[in-house]
């Protein structure tokens, strides 16, 4: 089966995760990390979230309304909430990402921040950002990067169109560090204020803590096999898995049990080798997506929304009618297509008590509904594309187009 993403892990990342563990393990990755996005200061998380947490309080924000995106990944809102901050969610415009004309809207007296999310690595509009930060001089800028490691908008990239960034580093990101999270900034005032919160609210790693974490990296290289990834599909429905890849509860705003224990070393050796890779990997993403959208551009049944060539292409992107008959369809071929945000985040049980007040959210719900996502890794060869492609022009042809995205809403 063809998954519908692959860790890009390979011989030197399973090296690094076997040496013995050095005390500047963390700070290497750090180093790493920051040279591979172009910015003066990165500090290691355990997760993104945990690394959002950390920067809203590190930034002094607590009470205060945070602008954020209805159709972005549910830690976000966990963090902002958890934190002790409330969220503003606004519907999402045609690229998906967060419609900024209601975003500057929404931003009042009590706005703290707003979080500019690229989703899917379509790159955030960093010119109408600009706009409102310097009509709103009080709202801080926080970029999402999770999605969008090094996108860019008229060559700029957007994690440096902020105060600060953040990025997820978990295994279906577009680099990984097993599990973690960063926080980048050009600031250095603001790193040492992150640097010493992180150390008010992280606790040290565990020896248990690594030994798991590198089995689970063990665990990773099977799984994602081809020939394999069906049982591991299999024994994921099951709810086998569901430690490792149920992230959320609709109706629970929480993190998981171990997001104030530190990065681990191992974590952060693996982080280095992937680092270094990082422009490669985005390099092969940029070709699939070329390719899908070259070889794919004839079928109606697809309204794409990977769009801008600057890119970073966490995801391949398009909207279709009847998702779950496709999903199916695909799957019965052997291609697994992703639902990867399937849910608008107001609009769940957990949120509606801000949501319900703040909607409606059209356009983050018909994405919730209608959007897929092609099989993408950094690591797919052209032959697992060539087959990809097939299939899907094959179950995709007698489809009708999806119907036109409604306006945005609040
Ligand atoms: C993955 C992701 C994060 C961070 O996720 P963690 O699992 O906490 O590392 C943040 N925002 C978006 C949009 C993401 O996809």
């Amino acid at each position: 089966m063809i998954p519908q993403f692959r860790p890009a892990l390979g011989v030197a990342e399973l090296v690094a995760a076997l040496r013995p563990a050095k005390p500047d393990d963390v700070a290497r990755f750090e180093t790493a990390f920051a040279a591979a996005v172009g910015q003066r200061h990165a500090l290691a998380f355990p997760y993104g979230r945990t690394a959002l947490l950390a920067l809203l309080e590190a930034l002094n924000l607590k009470g205060r309304a945070i602008v954020c995106p209805a159709y972005t990944c549910v830690v976000v809102p966990h963090a902002i909430v958890l934190g002790g901050n409330t969220p503003r969610f606004i519907d999402a415009g045609p690229d998906a990402n967060m419609d900024l004309t209601a975003a500057e809207r929404a931003i009042g007296a009590d706005t703290g921040a707003l979080i500019a999310t690229s989703i899917f690595g379509n790159p955030v509009d960093l010119d109408h950002l600009d706009a409102i930060a310097r009509s709103s001089s009080g709202t801080i800028i926080i970029q999402d990067c999770a999605h969008s490691f090094t996108a860019t908008w008229n060559g700029r990239r957007v994690n440096e169109a902020g105060r600060a960034a953040i990025f997820g580093l978990n295994a279906s990101k577009t680099m990984t560090s097993i599990f973690g999270g960063m926080v980048t900034t050009d600031d250095p005032q603001l790193a040492a204020a992150l640097a010493a919160t992180r150390t008010r609210l992280i606790t040290p790693a565990t020896l248990w803590k690594s030994v798991a974490r590198t089995l689970y990296l063990l665990a990773l290289y099977p799984a994602f096999w081809p020939p394999l990834y069906g049982l591991t599909e299999r024994l994921r429905k099951a709810g086998l898995l569901n430690r490792f890849t149920r992230y959320y509860d609709e109706s629970v705003i929480d993190m998981p049990r171990d997001y104030r224990s530190a990065m681990t070393p191992v974590e952060a050796r693996v982080g280095t080798v992937q680092a270094g890779s990082l422009n490669a990997f985005i390099a092969a993403r940029r070709e699939f997506a070329e390719y899908y959208r070259h070889a794919l551009s004839h079928l109606p049944a697809l309204s794409w929304i990977t769009g801008a060539d600057s890119s970073s292409y966490s995801h391949i992107a398009a909207r279709v009618a009847d998702r779950s008959h496709v999903m199916r369809a695909a799957a019965t071929r052997g291609v697994q297509l992703g639902e990867v945000i399937e849910y608008s985040i107001p609009e769940m049980a957990a949120y509606l008590r801000w949501g319900t007040a703040q909607g409606p959210f059209p356009v983050a719900q018909t994405l919730s509904r209608q959007t897929i996502n092609l099989p993408l890794s950094g690591h797919f060869g052209p032959r697992a594309a060539a087959r990809a492609v097939a299939i899907l022009k094959d179950i995709l042809a007698d489809q009708p187009a999806p119907p036109a995205l409604p306006a945005a809403g609040s």
